[in-house]
């Protein structure tokens, strides 16, 4: 869930998401939706109530911090009925940081009760990590930059031993044209499990095929099956694939 009221205004453009989506698919997550919602308790706590009902996972990015527009830490405690408590751990870190500066700075180190504080090696504001009823919570702050160094410096690991699954991605350069003519040619591969192909409507036309599976070689084997399936159907001119893949 990406919040910001500046970005249902068109001032920031939301890079997060998709930065999150494709490391999560690359961890072997199946990302069922991106909510983008405005800097509201109401808003934020909707959207979490509803992403539960979906989810195990749920990363949220945006509003941690100290600005009074910083309410996502106390929009999730409120919506999942846990008290939002000034976290010594997550204040140390801001310590750590920013030394007698840091009582400035005290919001951000109010955080949902069970909650565990994430460090911001980067900027002010701690993340955390929230186990609630058996689905985990994640919030990173908004900041590109912040929120990708938390990510994978300490939600990246812990993720990997949790989802068991691995995708890889192939992207190719067709000889042809026209997409409706490529799209004849591969639909039914389609339909086949723990695979997703894209057609792109390029001239040349592109396909990305993201295969799924319990380890790297599980994946790429699956990925070099149906690499092979559309190379005897379609002119394929170049293959990248995601490093892990032969
Ligand atoms: P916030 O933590 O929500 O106050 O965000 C801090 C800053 O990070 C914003 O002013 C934006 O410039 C940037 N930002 C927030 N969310 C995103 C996003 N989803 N994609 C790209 N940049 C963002
Ligand atoms: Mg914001």
């Amino acid at each position: 869930m990406v919040i910001g009221s500046e970005i249902l205004k068109g001032v920031t453009l939301d890079t997060n998401s998709n930065w999150l989506a494709r490391k999560l698919t690359n961890l072997g997550f199946e990302v069922v939706r991106i909510l983008v919602v405005p800097d509201s308790i109401e808003d934020i706590s909707w959207g979490l109530r509803a992403l539960l009902e979906l989810s195990s996972l749920i990363v949220t990015t945006g509003g941690l911090g100290f600005t009074e527009d910083d309410i996502t830490a106390e929009a999730i405690a409120s919506s999942l009925g846990l008290k939002l408590d000034k976290n010594e751990e997550a204040f140390n870190m801001i310590k750590a940081r920013y030394g007698d500066e840091a009582y400035k700075y005290v919001k951000a180190a109010f955080i949902p009760e069970k909650a565990r504080p994430l460090p911001n090696e980067v900027g002010v504001s701690p993340g955390f990590l929230l186990e609630f009823q058996g689905r985990l919570v994640i919030a990173l702050p908004g900041v590109p930059a912040e929120m990708r160094e938390m990510f994978e410096r300490y939600v990246e690991p812990l993720l990997q031993k949790v989802t068991g699954r691995v995708s890889v991605k192939a992207s190719i350069v067709t000889g042809h044209m026209v997409e409706a003519e490529v799209d004849g040619y591969i639909r039914d591969l389609r339909r086949l499990s723990d695979v997703y192909i894209k057609t792109h409507a390029e001239r040349p036309v592109k396909v990305t095929i993201v295969a799924y599976g319990n380890s790297a070689e599980d994946a790429c084997n699956r990925l070099n099956e149906v690499l092979g399936e559309i190379s005897k159907r379609l002119r394929v001119v170049h293959v990248e694939k995601t490093g892990t893949c032969k």
